[in-house]
């Protein structure tokens, strides 16, 4: 007989198959074991270059082949020590442009690996979480609504779970899954509800499962080559810049053959002159441009994962620059999450709760006289509904976090919160009165649970005690209230008016009005015959106790941060479930909603509004509040046909397509759902709003180091050919021999041009307006400056040249190797000058020129490399240069200092650029 297939086996087969022992699944040491045997739980990407091939990969360039072919003929032709020294130049260039492109592709991987999700698995009896990598066979895993299956696996408890499986069948619905056995021989992977797979979300519901297959064992493993991650790591930006970079190699090209075409009728030497050329060309074309910006942006990625902001796709590196609105959520994102209840509502009366934090002490108060639970029937059930309908732990911390915490300087406090901090706060109520939730949890079993989620903001237990059911129901009041026929009040059970009803809406409107989040509870007893598989069946009908009204306090630098934002023209949006007088109360502490009303917005007006209403009334809306999922789809989209560039924060597996929506999808790092992240760019590792204000803030730098180099590239390049050209077309001698325009290159392109890419920013760069999402690169005068300061440079190499030349020194070959040796010195320092004020948009006396170590130690080196080649004699005859004395070095360095100080003295003079003033709440909307 042949072995039985997964799901024809039942949970027992499965764990006898597993090798798996207990239900408390494996051992460390089995783990271990288990992980050498099968290897990692990960598909081969299969696109790891072998770093031998991409050093080779640095030679394959047209131009550097034209330029080994010339080396090798002046090899033959008995110009042993330029040949030599040329393939030495080649090589350092090709280790240095391997160099950037292997630390460019290291930084791509490391942060691919960042990004990698993690799964909640029991190992030794207790639930851990580890990276998803390290699953192996037989390890058994929990999952809930939002996880990602990590290995394909047999479940052995479900809970209304539904998993959406279109990465592997097409289909797009959520198919329900189960634990029981499947008898068919072929069941195509679709009807394998038993089973699920890697790769494929869990979109309701929890489960318990066994793995079975891991890494390219998995289904998805075997077709891993077919769905290969071809979404390219290129940002536009890349993109752009390798078009244009094909664009600069024809006119490199072109110049270069005008330069050769003129020197050579004005009566230089042919062979002389192809080799000029080719080292002309070689200069000239920006080949380490790509792996510069590559580099630029994952360094800068890596400045904003210490700032705890993970990128994930790295596009949005670029268009974090241009946002222009945030869409944030309230609750964890702009304030801390660490609820406490401070007041109840029990039938008009208003209960003060003492105590801070999750400690359990504090004492409950009415009129200032302490509330006795025994007298109390209103309270008792508040406090049980508020217990058993919670899935939060109240826990002791452990002597070691203590300890750490004491190290570390933070907040002492003996208790934790394990789950939701709204639960939390009501299990830590429960305590503080007298009803503790283990003592209460063990008279009432829990039979069944409909649970919280955002859209139907309720949750409700049913528990069973002496022999009846209860439900037990807890939620946002407005909500709960169509719920409710009956009110507890004056310690009794009567029918609901619409008075009493109103009463209760005042109080939850008075709460919320005091910035505290507040929350209903409800229950009834159920009748033994009564159906309660649904939530329609058990939540209607229900008794209504109270209200409990707890605070969430603002995170302390969220107030600066959204000030941040706005001074750089970006509008913060509140997006909440929360209840608008509550939203509204937060929103005015933080700054979102300026002190007149009228800026928000709740999910019911939003619903009645059309597209075009809406349309109107976004740009001026800084709150939306009792909101959905789906909102925020609409609110993202109008938004962005009103051209604003939004970043969109979510949690929640509904999220998912706003998150997607957005110009910059953010998900929360640990509050948030493996769906939220996956649809997300970037994801915040501390869930804090703060954060996504630091990722604009190293996106608006990165851009602009980009440009800082680009400008330094290209200016130089510019230079160099310029020199060139008028010296051929002016019928004058070669100002640079085929080596020296080969060392410029090497000794000023690579380092400086690195060191740029990880230049501090501007201190104005958050108090300008986000750019345009289509801004060209060369946007603000960057093309007017590439040109004027290049033909500065090579103008006045060309001057110092000429100066020299004129002078009477010896020899007319003497002469030529001084002057030669001058343009050569007086190149270099003005690209090595000129990289300094590239630093600043506006001058090189704009900024200290001391800040950005890295350049300065790179242009040290650089400077030593050229000064060998004047003052070492042996390299002398090889680089055709003489050593310079005082008097050469005065013209060298005015020459070279002309350029930078020209421009500089210009802006100096020139009034600073004027800064359009952004008014709050009408931020211009930038064009798509
Ligand atoms: P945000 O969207 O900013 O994170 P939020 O956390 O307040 O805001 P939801 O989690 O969707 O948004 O909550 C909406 C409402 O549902 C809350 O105002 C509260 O009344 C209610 N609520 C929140 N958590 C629970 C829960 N665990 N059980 C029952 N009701 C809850």
């Amino acid at each position: 007989m042949s072995q039985k297939k997964w799901y024809q086996m039942t949970p027992e087969e499965i764990m006898v198959a597993q090798n798996l022992e207990s239900s408390k699944g494996l051992t460390s040491t089995e783990a271990m074991q288990r992980l050498e045997q099968y290897g990692g739980n990960e598909l081969s990407d299969g696109t790891k270059i072998s770093p031998i091939l991409l050093f080779l990969g640095q030679f394959k360039d047209f131009m550097v082949l034209v330029l080994v072919g010339a080396t090798l003929i002046s090899g033959l032709l008995g110009e042993y020590l330029d040949a030599i020294t040329i393939v030495a130049i080649i090589i350092m260039n090709g280790i240095l442009g391997f160099v950037q492109e292997y630390r460019a592709e290291r930084s791509l991987r490391a942060l691919k690996e960042l990004s990698a999700p993690n799964a909640n698995v029991f190992r030794d009896g207790v639930v851990l979480q580890i990276p998803a990598g390290e699953l192996v066979p037989g390890d058994m895993v929990l999952l809930e609504s939002g996880d990602r299956i990590p290995a394909d696996l047999r479940f052995i408890e479900t809970n209304s779970l539904y998993a959406e499986e279109s990465a592997l069948t097409g289909e797009s619905v959520p198919v329900n899954k189960h634990t029981q056995v499947l008898m068919g021989e072929d069941i195509p992977l679709g009807d394998q509800r038993n089973l699920g797979f890697m790769g494929t979300m869990v979109t309701r519901g929890t489960a318990k499962g066994i793995i079975v297959r891991t890494g390219m064992d998995t289904e998805m493993g075997k077709i891993a080559d077919l769905i290969q991650n071809t979404e390219t790591m290129q940002t536009p930006l890349q993109h752009r810049l390798e078009q244009l970079g094909k664009i600069l190699i024809v006119v490199a090209l072109v110049l270069t053959l005008m330069v050769v075409a003129a020197g050579i009728l004005h009566g230089q030497e042919p062979y002389g002159m192809f080799l000029a050329g080719v080292s002309l060309a070689v200069a000239a074309i920006p080949e380490g441009l790509p792996a510069i910006v590559t580099i630029a942006l994952a360094m800068g990625v890596q400045r904003m994962i210490q700032r705890k902001a993970i990128v994930r796709k790295l596009p949005s590196v670029e268009t974090l620059g241009c946002a222009s609105v945030i869409c944030s959520d309230k609750t964890g994102t702009l304030t801390q999450n660490k609820m406490t209840v401070t007041h109840l509502w029990l039938g008009g009366d208003i209960i003060e709760v003492a105590g801070d934090g999750y400690d359990p002490q504090g004492e409950l108060t009415l009129h200032g006289n302490p509330v006795e639970l025994a007298n109390n029937q209103m309270l008792r059930r508040l406090l049980q509904v508020s217990v058993l309908c919670n899935n939060a732990k109240l826990v002791e911390e452990k002597e070691e976090i203590k300890h750490r915490k004491q190290a570390l300087d933070e907040p002492l406090s003996m208790w934790s919160i394990k789950g939701d901090p709204t639960e939390g706060a009501l299990v830590v109520l429960g305590a503080k009165a007298g009803m503790a939730q283990p003592a209460t949890e063990a008279l009432y079993q829990r039979v069944a649970e409909f649970p919280f989620d955002s859209e139907r903001k309720r949750m409700s237990v049913i528990v069973e005690h002496q022999g009846g059911r209860m439900a037990c129901t807890k939620g946002a009041t407005d909500v709960l209230l169509h719920q409710c026929s009956y009110v507890l009040w004056d310690q009794m059970v009567i029918p609901f008016t619409t008075t009493l009803r109103q009463k209760v809406l005042a109080a939850n409107e008075g709460m919320a009005k005091n910035a505290l989040r507040v929350l209903g509870f409800a229950y009834r007893d159920l009748k033994p015959t009564e159906n309660a598989t649904h939530e329609i069946d058990v939540e209607n009908g229900l008794i209504f106790i109270g209200l409990a009204g707890m605070i969430d306090p603002p995170r302390k630098e969220v107030r600066e941060a959204i000030s941040k934002c706005r001074k750089a023209g970006i509008k913060t949006v509140m997006i909440t479930g929360d209840h608008q007088a509550t939203a509204e109360a937060i929103a005015k502490q933080l700054g979102i909603m300026p002190a007149a009303n009228g800026l928000a917005l709740n999910g019911q007006q939003l619903t009645l509004l059309s597209d075009d209403e809406l349309d109107a009334r976004v740009q001026d809306t800084c709150v939306y509040a009792r909101v959905s999922p789906e909102h925020k789809l609409r609110i993202v989209k109008s938004l962005q046909r009103q051209g604003h560039i939004v970043a969109m924060t979510g949690d929640g597996v509904n999220d998912a397509p706003a998150i997607k929506a957005a110009d910059i999808g953010i998900a929360m790092g640990i509050s948030g759902t493996d769906v939220s992240k996956e649809a997300a760019a970037l994801v915040l590792s501390d869930d804090n709003f703060a954060s996504i204000v630091s990722a604009i803030e190293e996106g608006r730098s990165i851009y602009e180091n980009i440009r800082k180099f680009i400008r330094y590239l290209l200016a130089s390049n510019v230079g160099e050919i310029l020199v060139m050209f008028l010296a051929m077309m002016a019928g004058l001698p070669l100002p640079l021999v085929p080596i020296q325009i080969l060392w410029v290159n090497l000794v000023t392109d690579g380092l400086p041009a690195m060191a740029l890419g990880v230049d501090q920013a501007e201190n104005d760069l958050m108090q300008q307006r986000p750019r345009g999402a289509r801004e060209n690169i060369f946007a603000r005068r960057l093309g007017w400056k590439i040109i004027s300061r290049g033909i500065l440079i090579g103008v006045c190499t060309l001057a110092a040249f000429l100066i020299v030349l004129h002078q009477e020194l010896g020899t007319e070959a003497a002469t030529l190797v001084k002057a030669q040796t001058v343009a050569f010195a007086t190149l270099v320092m003005a690209q090595l000058i000129h990289v300094f004020d590239c630093r600043s948009s506006r001058s090189i006396f704009h900024r200290n020129p001391l800040q950005n170590r890295y350049l300065v130690l790179a242009v040290l080196s650089s400077l030593l490399l050229m000064l060998a080649v004047l003052y070492i004699e042996r390299l002398q005859p090889i680089f055709k240069t003489v050593a310079l004395n005082g008097q050469d070095w005065i013209i060298v360095l005015i020459f070279a200092g002309i350029p930078t100080f020209l421009m500089g003295m210009g802006s100096l003079l020139s009034k600073p650029p004027k800064r359009k003033s952004i008014r709050y709440g009408t931020t211009k909307p930038v064009i798509r």
